[in-house]
């Protein structure tokens, strides 16, 4: 059978937004390719009644896999086994870490092409063919697939109709016999990420934060500081790591490219890996306490001094110019 399916990810009763998008362009596309639009949830405890509701957005048949939720290797053996046993040709995620996790495995698994961070599908020649954005998103590359394609969208790529209103879809339970290593790593906590919904590669002004900030709550007089300039925050990846800021603020060699108006490192050393992600950037302004910090070699303009104390009268000072 020909047909597309889609990885629906769920939590605490709802249905992530990008996944729903992602099924209702799967439900588009498989129109335009004469294929199935089939949608599978992963989770112990996943309501018929919820998996159902999933025909609205044009899903025509719903799997349900009684496994851990919100872990890729699980889902990887699941999607793994709906495809030897069904055949899809095309597998489709909504976007974010997740999927790209769960979409590496599925490739490796399976043999198949896979992109990640795609901002359209379209069909041509009666084939799935997937762009992405690539050097800072000044050129669009298109993939085709050979035999069988992974794609996962660019987070919030796939929009989700504002309203839905197709029928229920038919559930079908999936037995999977997981991987000895699929069931090793376990969800211990799950939350929110502050800032995710930021898009900083759009941002024109961009105020980051590194290890100089000493914790967490050092990114509030940054945000305060970005709030006053309206702009948003970014981080390294130093601070990423240790849990200070979210992952999706990273700038860098394993985080994003940005080229703002103004890039404004705070308590950041300027290593080469963090440099690569911001060097474009036309202004970069630089406060760190040690005159010898790499930064300062790249920077237009560099502040010697303690941030604790620069940035909170720099918020004050561009509140009172606006307020002026
Ligand atoms: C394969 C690989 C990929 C990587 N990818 C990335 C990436 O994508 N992005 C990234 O950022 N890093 C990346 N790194 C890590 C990178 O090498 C650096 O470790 C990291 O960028 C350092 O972060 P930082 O500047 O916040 O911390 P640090 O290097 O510790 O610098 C902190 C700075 O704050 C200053 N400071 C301290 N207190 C104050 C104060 N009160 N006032 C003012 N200044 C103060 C210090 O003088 C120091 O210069 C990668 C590394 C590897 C090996």
């Amino acid at each position: 059978m020909s047909g597309i399916l889609t990885y629906v990810l769920h939590y605490e009763g709802e249905f992530n937004k990008n996944s729903l998008g992602a099924v209702s362009e799967a439900a588009k596309l498989a129109g335009q390719i004469g294929a199935e639009a089939h949608a599978v949830v992963v989770g112990e405890n996943v309501s018929d009644d919820l998996a159902k509701s999933l025909g609205k957005y044009g899903a025509s048949k719903v799997w349900v896999a009684k496994a851990p939720e919100g872990l890729a290797q699980p889902v990887v053996d699941v999607m793994a086994k709906l495809v030897q046993d069904n055949g899809y040709d095309y597998l489709l995620f909504g976007g974010g870490l997740l999927g790209f996790e769960i979409g590496a495995g599925l490739a490796a698994r399976l043999n198949a092409g896979v992109t990640m961070e795609v901002t359209a599908v379209r069909v041509e020649d009666g084939e799935l063919v997937a762009e992405r954005p690539i050097l800072g998103d000044s050129s669009i590359s298109v993939s085709r697939y050979r035999e069988r394609g992974i794609i996962i969208g660019r987070l919030n790529a796939f929009e989700a109709p504002a309203s839905a209103d197709g029928a229920s879809a038919p559930v079908e339970d999936v037995q999977v016999e997981l991987s000895p290593w699929s069931t090793r790593a376990r969800m211990v906590t799950r939350g929110e990420q502050r800032g995710a919904d930021v898009n900083i590669e759009d941002a024109d002004i961009l105020i980051a934060g590194g290890r100089g900030l000493g914790n967490a709550e050092g990114f509030q007089a940054l945000e305060q500081l970005a709030g006053a300039l309206g702009g948003a925050v970014a981080a390294t990846r130093a601070v990423v790591d240790a849990g200070w800021y979210p992952y999706a603020a990273q700038i860098g060699q394993t985080g994003k490219t940005v080229a703002p108006k103004l890039y404004l490192a705070a308590g950041i050393s300027g290593a080469i890996q963090h440099k690569v992600g911001m060097q474009s950037s036309e202004h970069i302004v630089a406060i760190n306490k040690d005159s010898n910090a790499p930064i300062f070699e790249f920077s237009d303009l560099g502040i010697v001094g303690d941030l604790n104390k620069i940035v909170p009268k720099l918020t004050e000072a561009v509140k009172a110019r606006k307020g002026g």
